[in-house]
Order: C-alpha cells, then structure tokens, then sequence
C-alpha cells in the first residue's frame, strides 16, 4: 500500500470499537491522525457538568490512542477553520468522520467538505452513531414512516451492515493543546461505581455491563423512577464511548426486557432519522397548524418548573433530579415536559432548550422528538388532548413515594396516601410532617381541572 496518511475527526463517536470511520481511516492509510476540536461555542451551549463529562471522555480517548502509540491531536477553535488547516498542514489525503444529524453539524460539515475540497483533500462520511443508517428503514412505499410502529417492523428484521474492521496503521504522536480544565468529577449516575465511573470506552463497557445485569427485567421496572430500571446508558450512547449497535447485540432479545430495551434504540434512530430528513423540527413543530398556537409563556411558572417548586411533588422531584443530576427518568421526563406544554401553556421550545443544556445526555434529535410528542405537535405524537395529571402519574408510577422522598426531602414525612397531594393534607397531619404548606414547600402553582380545560380550548383553536 502506498504510504498516505489521513486524519479522524472524532465528535460524537469517542471510542475505537465499532467506529466506522476510524476503522476505515486506520485501514486505508499508513498513517492516522485523530483529531479532536474543542469548539468554544459548546461552553455556552452545555452545562458544566455535560462539557465535565465531554472532556473526561475526550482524555480517555487520548489515554486509549496511547495505548496504540499516538495521540489524540486536540486544538481550541472553530472547527471550520480548524480541520481545514491541520488537513493541509498534515498533508492528508482524506478526512473521515462519523455523521450527525444535527441542521448545525450538517451545515458546519458541509463548509468543512467545501473548504477540504478546494484543496484536493478528499470528505469521507460513515454512519457510526445509529444502528441503521438514514435511508435504509423504508416503508413499502419507500418513503421513512412517520408512525414508529411501521418503522420498527422494519427496522427490526433489516441485516446490520457489516461491523468495521481497524487497520493497523501507525498513529500520530502529537497532543496539540491542552485541554481547559474545570473543576469536579467525572459525572456519572447513582450505582455507577468502580469501572462503570470512569470516563470513555472502558467505563462505557463497565456501564453496560451493569444495563445488562438488569435487562431481563427492564420491561417490569423501566417505569418505577425510585429504582434503577433502565439501561442509563444514554450518555455514553450521546457522546459515542459505546455504540448502538454494541448495545443492542450484547444486550440481544433473549427475553422481553431484553428486547423491550434493544426497542428503545429504535426509537433514538427513528428520531435521528426523521430530524435529517426534515431539520426544520429543531424550531417548528411538524404538524403546521401547531404553529398558530397561543402559549401563554409565564416567566415565573417557567422558573418555578425549572427550579422544582411548582407544588406538584412528582414534577417537582423530577425538575430537581434533573437540576442535581443532569438525569432524570425518562417517565418523568413526559410528566414534566407535559406539566409545562399542557398545565402551564409554555412553548414546547423553551422546555426544549433547558433540557437541552442541562441534561447530560442531551441530544439534538431525541430531545425534540420527544418534545413534539409529548406536545403533540410532532410524528405519532401523543394525541393532543392526552394531558398527563401529574398526581395520578404519581400515584401509580410512585405509589410508595419513595422517589418524591428522596428529590424533595421537605415532604419526606408525609405517608404514601398524602404525599403526592400535600394540599390536600389535613393541617394536623402537615403539622406532624413538619410541613407548613406555602412557606416549606409550594401550594400548587395552578389548578388541574382549570389548566387541562385551559390548554384543550388553546389546542383546539388552531386544529379548526
Ligand atoms: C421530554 C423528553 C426529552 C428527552 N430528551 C432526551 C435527550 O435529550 N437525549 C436522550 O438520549 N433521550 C431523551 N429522551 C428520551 C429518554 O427519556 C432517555 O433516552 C432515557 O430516559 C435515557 O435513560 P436510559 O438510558 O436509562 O434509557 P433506556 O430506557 O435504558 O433506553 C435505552 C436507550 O434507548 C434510547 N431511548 C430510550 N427512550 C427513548 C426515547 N423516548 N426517545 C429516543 N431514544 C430513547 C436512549 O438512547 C436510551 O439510552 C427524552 C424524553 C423526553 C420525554
């Protein structure tokens, strides 16, 4: 082979095995350059802890390459300036990267190809962040479902495209810049201890490993947020230490839960594909009617919902794992997101853009997705007038309170027959909680009935 040398610019894809476009760049040149930007632009876009996590991810990516005889090659800027410049100052032919589905990383990538082109050196795309590729989960008519179900029957007998197979050549030795160092730990989640705390590709394994300890039992527990029921492998599968694909073939469908979380993956795919094929879902909603809605957009009902003090205890816990954690449990996620869109009439938007800079896992395409589902504004979203009561919610999917007790500590001492109404607690029994209703924890920011009618009547408005 004669000696070329190319360079892997890693995004969200921070791992060697089942990296496509890794495995393609090492096989194809006698010399690799990874390559890694840290684009300033991400500091105002995330939260600390998510770039913590970014950056502790992005050094076991190095510490891996070491391990191979490189480095990873790191520079602080603009990637469109960036990737050009060490493309022609290493003189490589060709540049390889994983997709991502993002209309910011389309357009980016684009300017990136343009400029990489203008100098003979060649853009080489892979798929290496989804299971199945946009494109390939076609209905009969050959068109991508905008109903999951159909998506999923086919998504789920379509053959995987071949696992890549790493060449062997030499990796460059050149660390470029040092990464900006922030203060605290690696963040991970509850039970994540030993190597399932580390950072990267080797905490990723640990992590899963755990996922699949629980699995056989993920279709009984995913709904119960006191407990650790799920995969909580959405961060590593957000920032690429682990890879769909890995996931779903050794957790396999071997029993209902299992399969019921492999299903799941569906899911993320089916959102990435529908965001690549329509970007403008990121600002609009995908039923154009929705446009015209009147949202009522009250400042101190958003901060009293950011900031888990909006006197239903159930949301109230959510918010406030989500502020403590960067996590929350995925049916928490709909009740919350829904107590926003449906009882307060806030913007799904606004909703969107806090979650997309505080939760660790935040990611583009599930996190509109699920937005416009749960407003009902988007592909097989849930039907308009489907409001979630957030006590009911509670009831069943809390009914011991243990999960209210932990996130909102103030009502630890009320039993789990009282805890999910507090103001409809006698003053004797708040008295004996310790609890004075408005001044330790919130009355109820709005009321149900009136708020469900409130919001039935906006929607129906403009779906005339
Ligand atoms: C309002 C709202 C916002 C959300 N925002 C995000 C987000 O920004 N990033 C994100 O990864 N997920 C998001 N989700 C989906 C889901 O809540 C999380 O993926 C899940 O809670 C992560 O926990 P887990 O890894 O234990 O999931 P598991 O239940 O173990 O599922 C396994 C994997 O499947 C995928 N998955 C699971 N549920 C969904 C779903 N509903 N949609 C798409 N993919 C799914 C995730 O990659 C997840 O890691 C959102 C859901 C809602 C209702």
């Amino acid at each position: 082979m004669a000696a070329t040398s190319g360079l892997v610019w890693f995004r969200r894809d921070l791992r060697l095995d089942d990296n496509p476009a890794w495995a393609a760049a090492t096989a194809e040149h006698t010399n690799v350059t990874a390559f890694f930007v840290v684009d300033p632009a991400l500091f105002d876009r995330a939260s600390t802890p998510r770039i913590r996590r970014l950056l502790g991810d992005v050094t076991a990516l190095d510490a891996a390459l070491a391990e191979h005889g490189g480095r990873l090659l790191i520079r602080i800027g603009d990637p469109r300036v960036l990737v050009p410049q060490e493309a022609s100052r290493l003189r490589v032919t060709a540049v390889h990267v994983n997709h991502d589905v993002t209309p910011y990383a389309t357009e980016r990538d684009e300017l990136v190809k343009s400029a990489l082109e203008a100098n003979g050196i060649e853009w080489v795309p892979e798929w290496g962040t989804l299971v199945h590729e946009p494109g390939r989960i076609c209905t009969n008519a050959g068109s991508l479902s905008q109903v999951f179900t159909p998506f999923f029957r086919v998504w789920e007998r379509t053959p995987w495209t071949p696992w890549p197979s790493s060449g062997d050549a030499t990796i460059t030795n050149d660390p470029g810049d040092a990464l900006p160092e922030l203060d605290g730990d690696y963040p991970v989640l509850d039970g994540e201890t030993g190597d399932a705390a580390v950072a990267g590709e080797r905490g990723a394994l640990a992590r899963l490993d755990l996922a699949v300890a629980r699995a056989d039992s993920y279709d009984d527990d995913r709904n119960t947020p006191s407990i650790t029921g799920t995969s909580q492998l959405s961060i590593d599968l957000r920032f690429g230490t682990v890879s769909p694909r890995r996931v779903a073939q050794i957790v396999g469908e071997s029993t209902a839960g299992r399969a019921a979380l492999v299903r799941q993956l569906a899911w993320r795919d089916w959102y990435a594909h529908l965001l690549i094929a329509t970007p403008s879902l990121v600002e609009q909603p995908m039923k154009p009617q929705y446009a015209a809605l009147q949202w009522r957009n009250n400042d101190a009902e958003f901060a009293a919902w950011k900031n888990g003090r909006t006197g239903y205890p159930f949301v109230d816990a959510g918010m406030r794992q989500l502020r403590e954690t960067g996590w929350m449990h995925n049916r928490v996620r709909m009740v919350t997101a829904s107590f926003l869109v449906k009882n307060l009439l806030i913007d799904w938007r606004r909703g969107e853009r806090y979650f997309r800079h505080v939760l660790l896992d935040a990611d583009v395409p599930q996190n509109v997705g699920n937005w416009q589902w749960v407003a009902g504004t988007g592909p097989d979203a849930s039907p308009y007038n489907r409001v979630f009561n957030p006590v009911l919610q509670s009831q069943r999917f809390d009914a011991g309170g243990d999960y209210i007790r932990r996130w909102v500590p103030e009502l630890a001492g009320l039993d789990a027959s009282a805890i999910h109404e507090p103001w409809n607690v006698g003053p004797l029994e708040l008295a004996a909680a310790g609890i004075e209703l408005g001044t330790d924890y919130p009355e109820p920011i709005v009321d149900l009935a009136f708020s469900r009618g409130r919001v039935l009547d906006a929607y129906a408005a403009v779906k005339r």
